[in-house]
């Protein structure tokens, strides 16, 4: 068994703490898209950042590759042991360590995550924002820069991360960034880890900037005969000044699909979902204002939700998009697409995308969060059938390349992991080689989550 000698010096400081069973092991080598499972050979389970900084320690020096886990949500294979070694779980990690209210921070651990860190706080007045629908760790998210349906209001894990705790592939524990709204004290090492996808240090602590509840939330959701007017609502809605909160795009396939799962009867148009977080009165004004907008573009159908029942509904409607899309067709995988734009590059982006999924014979529900010039296609492609795959693959990077050609980036919110790596040459040039010279100096030997982003000598 490879790394045998590792997995037995860890086993004495964590005991059954480290789990070698099949079940353990498959449960993390599976994940959301349509990667092949990657078990690793064992799977830590550390509970203080000393832990995590031992079990670091004890692979570098037998040279066995680590891999962080937060709930295994991520959409191109990052958190797969694709060269084996030990995967370290950090969901005991989990605890709300202090919540600074009058600054409007929160000190956690990475394995808790983002719903449970709302309900912790919601006596409080205040809340975590980045929202990427799936109930993923505040570590993962912050690893994968994640962002979601908030992030045109409140920005991404980019904007709300201050701080972090990390522990390096020498053992070394760090700290980066501060209690201070701002800072020009040298280099931004928290912005260098938030993104790293575990590649250049393990995450173990994080303070996040938080922000007050609103007052009052409206949302609605409306239809358009095409989705150019959908998204000129949104460019104008922009222009105007007027703050979303969220503003999600969806094309009639994803209406589709969400009538098919919800029992809902949209029309099978083009629609947008939005919501405006404010005072009783900024909120309603707000929504007024949207609505003359739409009117201008021929939206129709408009309908709010003005219960908090009928705003939870719909935006869980939203958030269960992805498993919708996959019942869509009963047995596909789904291969998510995740590019970004500038804003006013967004329909030609979109139109064309359109055009060449229905060039490609396969079914692909788009989805964005158009405020920030992000959209996903989710091409549902049969289990087994390696021509779709092969088909879905060449689409994919096609709209990649589009993303570029358009001044925009081959993906807005999901990362690299393994999935994208391929790609990364194409969007940074010379840039992608400064991030392997980076990885080469905080991890010699590529023992942290090896494969995905760079290679150590690519
Ligand atoms: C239905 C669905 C909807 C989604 N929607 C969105 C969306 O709208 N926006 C969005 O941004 N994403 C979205 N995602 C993707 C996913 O939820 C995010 O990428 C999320 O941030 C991953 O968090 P996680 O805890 O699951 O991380 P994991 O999948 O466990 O890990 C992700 C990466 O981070 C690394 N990592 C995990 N924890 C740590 C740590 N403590 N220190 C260092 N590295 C670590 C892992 O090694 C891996 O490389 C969606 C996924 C699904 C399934």
């Amino acid at each position: 068994m490879p790394h045998d000698a590792a997995l037995a010096e860890l086993a004495t400081f964590l005991g059954d703490r480290l789990a070698r069973s099949k079940a353990e092991r498959d449960q993390h080598g599976k994940n959301e898209a349509w990667f092949p499972d990657a078990p690793p050979d064992a799977v830590a389970y550390p509970e203080t950042t000393e832990e995590v900084a031992r079990i670091v320690g004890t692979c570098a020096r037998h040279n066995c590759p680590v891999t962080a886990w937060g709930t295994g949500t991520s959409l191109e294979g990052h958190a797969l042991a694709i060269r084996g070694g030990v995967t370290i779980d950090l969901m005991r990690m989990n605890r709300v360590l202090q919540v600074r209210a009058e600054d409007m921070q929160a000190v956690v651990q990475p394995g808790l995550t983002r719903e449970a860190l709302n309900t912790d706080l919601r006596a409080t007045g205040l809340m975590f924002s980045v929202d990427p629908g799936a109930d993923a760790s505040l570590g993962g998210m912050a690893a994968t820069r994640a962002s979601g349906t908030t992030a045109v209001r409140y920005g991404t894990m980019r904007d709300n991360v201050m701080g972090l705790e990390v522990v390096l592939a020498d053992g070394r524990i760090i700290r980066t960034g501060s209690g201070a709204r701002k800072s020009s004290a040298g280099y931004d090492l928290t912005g260098l880890f938030v993104g790293s996808e575990g590649t250049l240090g393990i995450i173990t602590e994080l303070t996040l900037k938080l922000h007050g509840q609103p007052e009052a939330i409206s949302a609605a959701v409306c239809a358009f005969e095409d989705f150019e007017a959908a998204v000129q609502t949104v460019i104008t809605t922009i222009q105007m000044g007027i703050p979303m909160a969220r503003i999600e795009f969806l094309d009639e396939t994803a209406a589709a699909v969400f009538n098919a799962a919800n029992g809902t009867a949209l029309p099978e148009k083009p629609h947008l979902m939005v919501e405006f977080h404010g005072s009783e009165t900024s909120a309603a004004e707000d929504a007024k204002r949207f609505g003359e907008v739409v009117a201008e573009m021929g939206g129709a159908h408009f309908d709010w939700a003005t219960t908090t029942e009928d705003r939870n509904r719909l935006w869980k409607m939203r958030h269960g998009a992805y498993p919708a899309c996959l019942a869509f067709r009963p047995g596909s995988l789904g291969l998510v697409t995740d590019i970004c734009v500038p804003i006013s590059r967004l329909a030609q982006a979109v139109r064309e995308t359109r055009a060449d999924i229905a060039a490609s014979g396969l079914t692909g529900p788009i989805l964005g969060h158009v405020g920030d010039g992000n959209f996903h296609a989710i091409l549902l492609i049969e289990r087994g059938n390696e021509a779709e795959l092969k088909t879905a693959k060449a689409l994919a990077r096609k709209m990649a390349e589009r993303a570029l050609s358009l001044g925009g980036t081959i993906t807005g919110e999901h990362g690299i992991g393994f999935g994208k790596k391929d790609l990364m040459a194409m969007e940074h040039g010379e840039a992608w080689e400064v991030m392997a010279q980076i990885k080469r100096a905080l991890d010699p030997d590529g023992i942290l989550n090896p494969g995905k982003v760079v290679e150590v000598n690519q």
